[in-house]
């Protein structure tokens, strides 16, 4: 990995607190809630996590500055190490509230994009989700989030090389409720329905009926879509008893929703 690493203690000194990186912020809002700690690095030496580690608190501090609250969202975006979803020429950009590319004209969301779609996701909830579909598997950084915040995560992405790429990306991580397949998301994964929760991290001309079908009563879906001239906003749609309940909230930058695939 590029990110820089201090100079490794001599050995048998311990080893010391790490500080933050000069040029992040390290004061001025709410202290971070305690992350869950993520699977230890498998790579020789444990100094090279330690900058990303002070890195990734800092990201997730920022995003509690600009409103993030939910206490497991906020946890399940400090345990996952965002550089390990990038290409290693852009790991030093992986915790900038940025989005990135990941190889196929693709991009990982912005760090507070995915926060605000987990916490709509999340909203009323203090226990995990049940099941959840994910429609862009993308780098499968998202995924990984959200196996901390569900039971069981199915994900879906429609180009073989990125959803391979994710499997590689998450071997790592060994998140076994995390279930990659390939497909085209626009039809939903009817075999794991009904799920708690949809995100998609594409957008279409419309949210595709298969995904409201296969959400259950109770069940909430975020995804972007085109609303004309207006262009693509954040939708939050909730099914209840009676009917769908949809909310167009802000405008939002995601790639396109494509059918088939490639
Ligand atoms: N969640 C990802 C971001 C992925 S970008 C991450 O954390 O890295 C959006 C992804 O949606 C792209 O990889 C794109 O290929 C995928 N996508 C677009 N249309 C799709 C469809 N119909 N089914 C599945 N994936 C689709």
């Amino acid at each position: 990995m590029s990110i820089k690493k201090p100079a490794p203690p001599p050995a048998g000194t311990p080893r010391p607190r790490p500080a933050f990186p000069a040029r992040l912020p390290s004061s001025g809002g709410p202290a971070p809630a305690p992350a869950r700690p993520a699977p230890a690095a498998p790579v020789a030496g444990s100094a090279g996590t330690v900058p990303a580690r002070a890195m990734l608190a800092a990201m997730v501090h920022k995003l509690q500055r600009q409103g993030l609250s939910h206490p497991a969202v906020i946890a399940a975006i400090g345990a996952v190490e965002r550089h390990r979803f990038v290409d290693s020429a852009l790991a030093n950009q992986a915790y900038e509230d940025t989005s990135l590319p990941i190889g196929l004209g693709q991009t990982i969301s912005k760090p507070n994009v995915v926060a605000r779609m987990l916490e709509l996701l999340c909203e009323g909830h203090t226990e995990r989700l049940g099941r959840v579909l994910e429609i862009g598997t993308g780098g499968g950084y998202q995924a990984a989030v959200l196996s901390h915040l569900a039971r069981e995560v199915y994900t879906m992405e429609r180009l073989r090389g990125l959803h391979e790429r994710a499997r590689a990306n998450l071997r790592h991580f060994r998140l076994p409720n995390v279930h990659l397949l390939f497909g085209d998301g626009m039809l939903g994964y009817p075999q794991g329905a009904p799920y708690a929760a949809i995100i998609a991290a594409a957008g279409g001309e419309a949210i595709p009926q298969a995904w409201v079908d296969q959400l259950a009563v109770g069940g909430r879906l975020v995804a972007p879509a085109q609303f004309g001239a207006g262009g693509q906003r954040l939708v939050v749609l909730d099914k209840t008893r009676t009917g769908v309940v949809q909310k167009v909230l802000e405008p939002v930058l995601f790639v396109p929703l494509k059918s088939g695939i490639s």
